[in-house]
């Protein structure tokens, strides 16, 4: 696994030799051949682009790849075993739950013969790090002692350690540092929101941590204003990327911090507006080709970011376009009044409940108290089903303010856009990130 991956990676490398134009032909060359497959392989893309007059003729041609109809979040969820291509079995696929943007959960399979593993080193080469230093990693991985286990024998001899962002508790913090202390991590790589949250409360803690050479954070924007508190706090350079839980990475910005460049020989990230492909530098919805997911095809995928296109090339002197920071997802945490916070897996409460639950969103109020608003389905148990999941959420809050439950018919979209997790707190120790 690690071998071939390390194969992986080597031909990454070899495509940062390309001309911008040469990378750029293998992209929509690639673009076309995994619509290619899709329409063979997979009966939703073969009715779907049928339907909008596409035969597998047409998608002989490059440049019909920038004609076919998007692929939505609704259509994943209502499609989802229609996508699965007739490549996927048991062994090759696992499914990946994700909320989507609006608390819906979403689920899509990932494609197990994919070295997404060599998409991390690709980055962390670019921020000056190798593939074997000792990372710390600040994620929402709920790792059993056994997969533990396997890891870090499989990461020999680097160390990774972690810290849960469910929950930033005085213990975990504390544990979280000695770790630190031991291991000396090199880099350390993270959720936006969780890094900012670990700063601020060592901060206050008087919590010091040896400074690691990069630091990569994901999942939300970074305002300057963030980056540089970062940056201060743990000494080192901070540089965002992008990724998703269905289609692992597809950016990331170089030394240079000026945007971030997308992987063209892997994806196609494109910035739509209305349909269509946008060449200038506009402002458009970010949407996405995973070249190598062959179980469950994401063929012009809208995620629903928003980004733009940045067209002049990077000094750094890579093939690889660029985007502008990330827009318009939802971060994923709340403040307790103690300065708790509470952060990731948030998304996740309702995952693999959709037989239960439609939707759903948090909503913290001014004295603090949680709302959870749920749409839920016709199933004589979606109430208790509903309530269940909000004891984790509770078992977390550990009493500190009241979680309730709060039936609805509709969640409506505030400034035209699903907000997902809802503060109207006053800010404490952290922030939310809107
Ligand atoms: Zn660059």
């Amino acid at each position: 696994m690690v071998r071939s991956s390390a194969a992986v990676w080597r031909s990454l490398l070899a495509n940062e030799g390309l001309s911008a134009a040469d990378l750029s032909a293998v992209k929509d060359a690639h673009s076309i051949a995994i619509a290619r497959f899709a329409m063979k392989h997979s009966p939703f893309y073969a009715e779907f682009y049928r339907d909008h007059g596409f035969s597998l003729n047409d998608l002989e041609d490059p440049s019909a790849f920038y004609e076919l109809p998007l692929l939505t979040k609704e259509m994943i969820r209502e499609h989802a075993d229609e996508i699965r291509s007739d490549e996927s079995t048991e062994r090759n696929s696992v499914t990946s739950m994700s909320s989507g943007s609006t608390g819906e959960p979403l689920k899509v399979l990932r494609d197990l013969r994919v070295h997404a593993r060599a998409y991390e080193w690709r980055l962390q080469r670019w921020w000056g790090i190798e593939p074997w230093a000792n990372t710390a990693t600040i994620d929402r991985h709920y790792r059993t002692a056994s997969a533990r286990r396997k890891q870090a024998l499989l990461w020999w001899p680097s160390t990774r350690i972690q810290l849960d962002t469910f929950d930033i508790s005085d213990e975990a913090l504390e544990a979280f540092a000695s770790a630190w202390k031991r291991t000396r991590p090199e880099f350390l790589i993270g959720y936006v929101g969780g890094v900012v949250a670990l700063a601020r409360l060592a901060r206050v803690k008087g919590i010091e941590f040896e400074s690691p050479r990069a630091i990569g954070v994901t999942a939300g924007p970074l305002p300057e204003s963030q980056r540089a508190e970062i940056e201060d706090f743990f000494g080192a350079p901070a540089f965002d990327h992008y990724r998703s839980s269905e289609a692992n990475w597809m950016a990331g910005e170089c030394d240079r911090q000026s945007g971030l460049h997308t992987f063209d020989d892997i994806k196609n990230v494109e910035i739509v507006r209305d349909g269509v492909h946008l060449m200038d530098e506009s402002e458009g919805e970010v949407v996405i080709t995973d070249f190598e997911n062959k179980v469950f095809p994401l063929v012009r995928y809208q995620l629903g970011d928003l980004s733009s296109r940045i067209l002049a090339p990077c000094a750094c002197g890579r093939p690889h376009s660029r985007i502008s920071p990330v827009r318009g997802r939802t971060s994923d945490f709340l403040v307790l009044p103690s300065g708790k916070v509470i952060l990731g897996g948030l998304t996740g409460l309702y995952a693999g409940a959709n037989e239960y639950v439609r939707q759903f969103q948090l909503h913290q109020q001014a004295d603090y108290s949680i709302i959870v608003r749920c749409l839920l389905t016709e199933h004589p148990d979606a109430v208790e089903v509903a309530e269940k999941r909000l004891a984790a959420l509770r078992a977390n809050v550990d009493g500190e303010v009241p979680v309730s439950l709060e039936i609805v018919d509709e969640i409506r979209p505030t400034r035209g856009k699903f907000r997902f997790i809802m503060s109207d707190a006053p800010k404490t120790t952290a922030t939310t990130q809107r």
